[in-house]
């Protein structure tokens, strides 16, 4: 019998079959709709990523609202994925659709601003302590944008990041630590340029490392996460970011800090939470409540600092930003949905859920004897088959378990529970119920009668 993190193989794989099978005997729309979207789609779908599902054909989609989904078969899911965070305070929340109805009819972009852009500015500096803001359509343009004014505003040419970092698609950041020496992530298509002539890499957790690699005051700015969510989780060590930031001070470097999952930890992100002061900041996926949008700000000096950049270059094209950044409708939005959905209350809601799911998997894991953590991060939690909460990106990438995320991620779907197909990440929305959670847990638990050794 062969045995991996306490499941036998050959039971989590019959298991699994069953699964797939189940799966096409109940989804007949959406496997002809998955079929007949390989005609005109690349995989069948619109962005391939939708393909690495534990599906068998693409799960197709009818409506969602708030923390429930309905599948193109009419049936329903209670959703802990919602979009990967884009949706993290519900699907559609009330006051982001209703601003969207009324400013839809109003001109949605026009290259010019508005005094919603003004209103959001202004409440993103109240929350995040940042001077001053630009928008982008993503988290990717966010970080991509960020990285190249703090190399503008410093003059210097390298950048920082963690192993196993994901910050979006920003080619700079795809670089690995392998056997200690810097490599382009291997699975990158179509990346030609020299990536670690720019691009140096460290793990997290490790002051000595991080001080070492800035030492030569070459590097413009460290972006990374505050506590690592895209390898699976990995929380930073107490005290580590105070001496981490002190570090980065002394070395001349800025610190570019990408709030974009851990805005999951409040209404001012991680940094508000637990006192961080970095001196550039991104935001993005749930900020517009779904729609896109992301935004970066600068503390007050940078603020100064990049202007000053920009107006010293020749005129021409900076490189930086995409025409339909900062459109009315985002702007409009991003408005309502600070105002109305990232309240203290909602969080709160969030906190309260994601507590009581982290509890409930620690208890089930405990009861069966499964050596698996969990770590919780605001509204998230994620479950790792590891002995204790790994420390970096190469323990966590270590811990990761393809095949059997698949088999429970297929198992739960099947039992309208859906979750992030990428590692084992647990989102709550403010309307996320706890008969939700219950169900999840025993969904589990049934699971792991299935196929624990
Ligand atoms: N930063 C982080 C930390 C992320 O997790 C992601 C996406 N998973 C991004 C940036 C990029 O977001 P987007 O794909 O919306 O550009």
């Amino acid at each position: 019998m062969a045995v991996r993190h306490g499941i036998d193989l050959d039971k989590a794989r019959a298991w699994h079959e069953r699964e797939i099978r189940g799966f096409l005997a109940r989804h007949p729309r959406s496997l002809a709709l998955s079929e007949r979207g390989r005609a005109h789609l690349l995989f069948g779908v619109p962005l391939h990523w939708m393909d690495d599902w534990p599906t068998p054909c693409s799960l197709f989609i009818a409506e969602a609202r708030d923390a429930a989904l309905t599948d193109a078969d009419g049936l329903e899911y209670v959703d802990f994925c919602l979009g990967d965070t884009g949706a993290m305070f519900g699907h559609s929340p009330a006051p982001v659709a209703a601003a969207i109805a009324r400013e839809a009819a109003r001109g949605l972009t026009a290259m010019l601003p508005g005094e919603d852009a003004l209103w959001v500015a202004e409440e993103l500096s109240r929350r995040f302590g940042m001077a001053a803001w630009q928008f982008t359509l993503s988290a990717s343009d966010a970080n991509r944008f960020a990285i190249r004014w703090a190399r503008a505003m410093t003059g210097r040419d390298q950048i920082l990041v963690f192993n196993g970092c994901y910050h979006g698609t920003v080619d700079d950041v795809f670089v690995d630590l392998v056997d200690g020496a810097a490599r382009p992530r291997a699975s990158l298509l179509g990346q030609v340029y020299p990536l670690t002539e720019h691009t140096r890499v460290a793990e997290f957790n490790d002051l000595a490392a991080l001080d070492a690699a800035l030492a030569d005051g070459r590097v413009a700015c460290v972006l990374a996460e505050p506590a690592m969510t895209n390898i699976g989780m990995v929380l930073p060590d107490p005290g580590y970011w105070e001496q981490a930031q002190a570090i980065i001070r002394r070395r001349g470097s800025l610190l570019l800090l990408d709030e974009t999952h851990t805005i999951s930890c409040g209404p001012g992100g991680y940094a508000a939470a637990h006192g961080l002061a970095p001196d550039l900041l991104v935001l993005g996926k749930p900020l517009a409540g779904g729609l896109p949008a992301a935004a970066y700000g600068f503390s007050a000096e940078l603020a100064q600092r990049a202007q000053q950049a920009k107006r010293a270059a020749p005129p021409g094209h900076s490189g930086i930003g995409t025409t339909l950044s900062a459109n009315r409708l985002a702007c409009a939005a991003m408005r309502a949905n600070l105002a109305e959905v990232m309240t203290e209350d909602n969080y709160r809601i969030m906190f309260e859920r994601a507590g009581r799911l982290a509890q409930g998997l620690r208890e089930l894991f405990a009861r069966r004897g499964l050596p698996w953590c969990v770590t919780q991060l605001g509204a998230r939690c994620e479950f790792q088959f590891a002995p204790r909460p790994p420390r970096n990106g190469s323990e966590a990438g270590a811990w990761q378990d393809e095949e059997f995320e698949r088999c429970i991620h297929l198992h739960l779907l099947n039992r309208g529970l859906l979750i992030t197909p990428f590692h084992n990440m647990l989102l709550m929305s403010p309307s996320t119920a706890e008969a939700g959670i219950a169900r999840l847990l025993q969904a589990f638990d049934d699971w792991l009668d299935a196929a624990q050794a």
